[in-house]
């Protein structure tokens, strides 16, 4: 073996900060059935009721696993042009939309371009850009978390090909104005619009892109379906993206079971709906309690999860505690937020369960 295998990676990879992924269930629970059934787990979004019963039935019916899986996803493209209102020569299917923003990288970044994010948002995209050997320009969110949208345009140069915007924002929860978007999307740079929390927000941008040339939504089957373990989402491009995008994936990029998984999801609307519902109404509860508390500031969320402020920088040390109880949420371990909790809204009894550790460590604070 080399031993110098080392200075044959690529430099800038070197520098590389990678994801911080959450830990798995079988991981928090050590593999016992009866731990991961108490585990409240409100830190990765998921949908707590899960998936379509309907899709674990498919699965289990589902004679081809032996078989390529089909490389167009031709009947997931059918049920999209119906979901999504737009014919299926717009839509790019993807293993997770975490896949569609790399291949949206590899399309379109080469070393020294530069790509915008404002952030704090999701950190898959700098870590895609990163990976391609683009360079990240982070506009920091203004007053309220809100797009600085003349600070991106200022930002805009020969070498800047693709601005990320979220919409709802993870963490922050709050929309883009649509305003923005669309002054961006007249600069003629790559607008990519992720819209992984649509069905929470009901705010869409997709009819707009047969309009342009320039504008990408991305959405996914992991939060609102809760397919996250399967892994598909997808996107709403123009037609000639969608060819090239088509040269730059890998021919079986979704397999076979994330395919029938987000038919059959799609097939089952009405329980997922419920589903979405009984998230919507649990959302305004959470909120509700959360602002009873003297130490927390809940923010307003247009998504399945609240962004919280915690006073005293206790937000560290408050996720620890909430963790020996068994209850997960999300702390990013960045200046900007390191004051902050992002909670994903659960079930009633997850509610509950974490307001009570909450005020039990409010009373230890002597609040
Ligand atoms: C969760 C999330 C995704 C990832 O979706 P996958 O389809 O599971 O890869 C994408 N964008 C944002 C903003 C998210 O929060």
């Amino acid at each position: 073996m080399n031993p110098d295998w080392k200075r044959l990676l690529r430099p800038r990879l070197a520098s590389l900060r990678g994801y911080q992924p959450i830990l798995p269930i079988e991981v928090l629970s050590q593999g016992s059935e009866a731990a991961a059934q108490a585990i409240i787990k409100l830190d990765g979004n998921e949908n707590p009721y899960g998936c379509s019963p309907r899709v674990r039935q498919a699965l289990a019916a589902y004679p081809y696993f032996h078989l390529y899986p089909d490389s167009h996803y031709l009947r997931v493209r059918q049920a999209l042009e119906e979901y999504v209102g737009l014919s299926q020569e717009h839509i790019v299917v993807g293993s997770g939309s975490d896949e569609l923003i790399d291949l949206v990288c590899r399309l379109f970044i080469d070393p020294g371009d530069r790509v915008i994010v404002c952030e704090p948002t999701f950190g898959m995209y700098r870590f895609y850009v990163e990976v391609a050997g683009g360079e990240v320009v982070s506009i920091p969110l203004g007053e309220g978390f809100a797009v600085d949208g003349r600070a991106v345009r200022a930002a805009l140069d020969g070498r800047t090909k693709v601005v990320f915007l979220v919409s709802p924002n993870n963490p922050t929860g709050n929309l883009v104005a649509e305003e923005e978007i669309l002054r961006l999307v007249g600069t003629g740079v790559i607008v990519v619009v992720d819209e992984a929390y649509y069905e929470f927000s009901g705010h869409t941008v997709a009819p707009w892109v047969p309009q342009y040339t320039n504008l990408i939504v991305l959405r996914t089957f992991s939060k609102w379906a809760g397919l996250a373990g399967l892994r598909i989402g997808y996107g709403i491009f123009p037609q000639p993206i969608v060819g090239a995008m088509e040269k730059v994936k890998p021919p079986y990029n979704v397999n076979a079971a994330a395919q029938v998984a987000a038919v059959e999801s799609l097939a089952d609307r009405e329980y997922l709906e419920a589903t979405i519902r009984a998230i919507l109404e649990e959302r305004g509860h959470l909120f509700h309690k959360l602002e009873g508390l003297s130490f927390i500031r809940p923010l307003p969320s247009q998504a399945n999860f609240i962004l919280c402020w915690v006073e005293g920088g206790w937000a560290a040390h408050l996720h620890q505690e909430l963790r020996k109880r068994g209850i997960y949420v999300r702390y990013f371990d960045t200046p900007r937020l390191a004051d902050y909790l992002r909670i994903s809204v659960g079930r009633p009894q997850d509610t509950d369960a974490l307001v009570a550790a909450l005020q039990e460590l409010e009373a230890s604070y002597g609040r």
